[in-house]
């Protein structure tokens, strides 16, 4: 039997408040949308986190035998200062400011966003579409919006009527809000405005002569609302009705709010079966953002060039960091916790690396196949990674008592322990090994460590013990860690 038909998924679904079993709408084939980044400055960890957390989905997804589409658009229109109708676009702002053309800020972000989800070893989403190309697509849409009754054209730009369409569906089933409560909560338009509601929004906007990120349309030369990108490309690769649409829980409401209203406005179908909502990382308690400047890049933690670190991190230790967190859970990040994590990381490999060395028994003092199913248990309810690593830990803590000899195991169980972390390490969580990553240079700088770990040994034979500790100092210094057990002296990447 296939793993898709042995492993029950669940998914915590943002629209119903609970953890529903995952039914594809075609058997074996699976339809996610995640909202890309607005590439108009360097995606920082908060970014990353949202973006690894649906790498996740999609990779274990892909393990349990899915064919799986995965859509991830980048905004490279449309997405105005404030998140709201006004203001200036924030690619044109930051070409203005540079004096370059948007589309060179759009590239030069686009290669940042790539670089580092790669340095993540993310997978590449199935297709990455842009706004820019799907303008006629969103204006078809809005088209047919206006057609249904449900938007309305003012001097050039063109409105949707949450008012109107809030009569026959529900608008804010979401984010859990309701048209009354926000009417209350929301002052009335100034005049300037050409809206007739304060909760209603753009779909297109006619440009000001200043505006330079323009199109064509039937109201005006203008460009579209940043919701009705992600409407656009999600039914165009996906159909009207797809299985997985995530984003980061910030996006909730007006984003994905406003994207079912588009959907259900100009086709009467609910776009998303499952809505999944990735939590926030932060830093001294706050969002991590790029408005406010507090965050920190990745290239900071890859270089340990930032105040708030105390050494460099590798891009696996800083995901198995967010890992150990679910995604659904806020995550603050400090030094302290990398440096945890690192340590973590590190005995994690040591005990898989060891696992080779082991000497078979007969039998078996533990349940493999039991613990393996614990592993897809903890990742089939709603992909809880923190219990898969915990899972990971105890199977660390067995292959240290069988290499003790305190507990047995048989071939056939430690062929099935090496798979099972394997693949939920390696394939599952994307981590990787740092030893076997350039598995060429791995070996030359392993060599060149045995003959360090020689030449210590022979001072430490001659009493030089000022020299010993000089070579384990120095290495530590390099991220190298010396162990000296009782089979002789390991080491460890730190
Ligand atoms: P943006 O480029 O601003 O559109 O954001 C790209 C993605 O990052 C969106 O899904 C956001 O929800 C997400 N995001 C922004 N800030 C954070 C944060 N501090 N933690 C986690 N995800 C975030
Ligand atoms: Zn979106």
């Amino acid at each position: 039997m296939k793993l898709i038909e042995q492993q029950k998924l669940s998914i915590y679904n943002s629209i119903s408040k609970t953890k529903e079993i995952f039914t594809p709408i075609n058997k074996g084939v699976v339809g996610m949308y995640v909202c890309g980044p607005t590439v108009y400055s360097n995606v920082h960890l908060g970014n990353c986190r949202t973006f690894l957390s649906f790498d996740l989905v999609f990779r274990y997804l892909k393990h349990l035998g899915y064919k799986v589409r995965y859509v991830r658009n980048i905004t490279d229109a449309g997405h105005l200062e404030n998140d709201g109708d006004s203001g200036e676009d924030r690619i044109a702002k930051k070409a203005r400011m540079e004096m370059v053309e948007p589309m060179e800020i759009v590239q030069r972000y686009t290669i940042d966003f790539h670089t580092t989800m790669s340095h993540f070893n993310a997978l590449a989403p199935s297709i990455e579409p842009t706004a820019t190309g799907h303008i006629i697509e969103q204006i078809v849409i809005i088209e047919k919006i206006l057609s249904e009754g449900y938007a309305y054209e003012v001097n050039g730009s063109v409105y949707f009527d949450v008012h109107k369409f809030n009569e026959e569906h529900s608008y804010g089933k979401l984010s859990g809000r309701n048209l009354e409560d926000m009417v209350a909560n929301t002052r009335v338009l100034d005049g300037q405005s050409d809206k007739k509601n304060p909760q209603d929004f753009a779909l297109w906007k006619k440009a000001e002569p200043e505006h330079i990120m323009r199109w064509p349309s039937p109201w005006s030369d203008g460009f579209p609302g940043w919701h009705l990108e992600c409407t656009a490309m999600s039914t165009k690769y996906l159909g009207k009705q797809f299985d997985i649409h995530g984003g980061g829980m910030d996006l909730k409401f007006p984003h994905h709010e406003c994207e079912i209203a588009q959907s259900e406005a100009s086709t009467n179908v609910n776009p998303v079966n499952y809505w999944m909502h990735a939590n926030m990382l932060t830093l001294n308690g706050k969002k991590m953002a790029k408005s406010t400047g507090n965050n920190i890049l990745p290239s900071e933690i890859f270089s340990g060039d930032n105040t708030k670190l105390s050494k460099a991190f590798s891009a696996t230790v800083t995901k198995f960091f967010m890992y150990q967190a679910n995604y659904r859970s806020i995550l603050d990040f400090s030094n302290d916790a990398l440096l945890a994590s690192e340590k973590g990381f590190n005995r994690l490999m040591d005990a898989y690396r060891m696992l080779s060395g082991i000497k078979a028994s007969d039998n078996s003092d533990f349940d493999v196949s039991k613990w393996r199913q614990s592993c897809y248990d903890a990742m089939n309810d709603d992909f809880n990674s923190p219990i898969l690593i915990a899972q990971l830990f105890e199977a660390a803590k067995i292959i240290n008592s069988s290499k003790e000899e305190k507990i047995s195991l048989s071939q056939s169980d430690i062929d099935l322990l090496q798979k099972t972390m394997s693949d939920f390490i390696f394939d599952v969580l994307g981590l990787e090994d740092s030893i076997n990553i350039e598995s060429n240079d791995s070996n030359k700088l392993s060599d060149a460590i045995s003959i360090l770990i020689g030449l210590r040994n022979q001072a430490r034979a001659n009493k030089d013990f000022a020299t010993s500790d000089l070579i384990r100092d120095q290495l530590l210094d390099a991220g190298i860690q010396l162990k000296d057990g009782k089979d002789g002296t390991t080491f460890s990447l730190n």
